[in-house]
């Protein structure tokens, strides 16, 4: 991309050109979150200034960013950040990038539980923690547990707290439920575990290339992860407690059955933003 002279609006038309026909990218939208992370604007700011000059040091940053993109970098991990529920979330290769579509865990989670201003809560597998801190920020009085097996994605989830000022969220080191309690019971235990297919070929393809396989894969259907919660999740419910699992489009049969055979009753399921089975859920009668 020719980095001299460069205008706001010419930066913004180069840099569309160069990402169309990109596997997950989105253009436009990714264009200008780089060109406004670089400029340390928002969005709006680039349509109302498109005659601004870039001085040399940010049009040769942001060409690096959009190169970098080109090549399948996510947009999240060159800027660092990406917003979940209104939270500006720290995000690095350590952690899955959150989801747009992880947000209807969090609706679902306070839908459960509206008329309880004091709750226990655990997010299991909370990566950077973007469950947790949504939950944390819409409800003070709740009691949240995080836990993740990564200790890297643990530190990045706890600085997210740290710079969110959120507090009170207990962060713990280990796979699922082990690090716990085991006397503790939880009124929601909400979960957006690995549940991709060892084998499937979008693993190898666009953004998730760039992210903790560890985060995305899990066993030859990707059902090992969600297999092992439902198992275990249920005894650590209290009466009436809810266990709320996103999965995959086409998992949403097997997510009722796993609930289903872990004893919960009222076994629902949800769509996505593009009207897609995407989380399944249900009680401990
Ligand atoms: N929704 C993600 C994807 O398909 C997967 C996230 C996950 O495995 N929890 O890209």
């Amino acid at each position: 991309m020719p980095t001299d002279a460069l205008t706001v609006g010419r930066a913004l038309i180069a840099g569309y050109r160069r990402l169309a026909g990109l596997t997950d990218a989105d253009p436009r939208l990714d264009t200008e979150v780089l060109l406004a992370h670089v400029l340390g604007r928002d969005r709006s700011w680039l349509y109302a200034w498109p005659e601004r000059q870039l001085t040399a040091e940010q049009a040769t940053r942001f060409s690096d960013l959009v190169e970098r993109r080109a090549t399948g970098h996510p947009v999240a991990h060159l800027t660092g950040t990406r917003e979940f529920w209104s939270l500006d979330l720290q995000v690095t290769p350590d952690t899955l990038v959150p989801r747009p579509d992880t947000e209807l865990l969090v609706e679902w989670a306070l839908e459960c539980l509206a008329d309880r201003p004091s709750a226990r809560v655990l997010d299991l597998g909370t990566g950077s923690g973007a469950i947790a801190l949504a939950l944390a920020s819409e409800r003070p009085g709740w009691q949240l547990l995080a836990t993740d097996r990564s200790p890297a994605a643990l530190a990045v989830a706890r600085r997210n707290a740290e710079r969110l000022g959120v507090n009170g969220i207990q962060f713990l080191a280990g796979d699922w439920l082990a690090p716990l309690d085991p006397t503790l019971r939880f009124d929601l235990i909400v979960s957006n575990p690995p549940y991709v297919a060892a084998r499937d070929p979008h693993l190898a393809r666009g953004d998730l290339r760039f992210e903790p396989p560890a985060a995305l894969a899990a066993g030859p259907l990707g059902l090992d992860a969600l297999t092992r919660i439902t198992a275990t999740a249920p005894r650590r419910l209290a009466p009436g407690g809810w266990l709320l699992l996103e999965h995959g489009v086409d998992q949403g049969a097997a997510v009722r059955e796993l609930l289903d055979a872990a004893g919960l009753r009222h076994i629902s399921t949800r769509r996505d933003l593009g009207g897609r089975e995407r989380a399944s859920g249900g009680i401990l009668a």
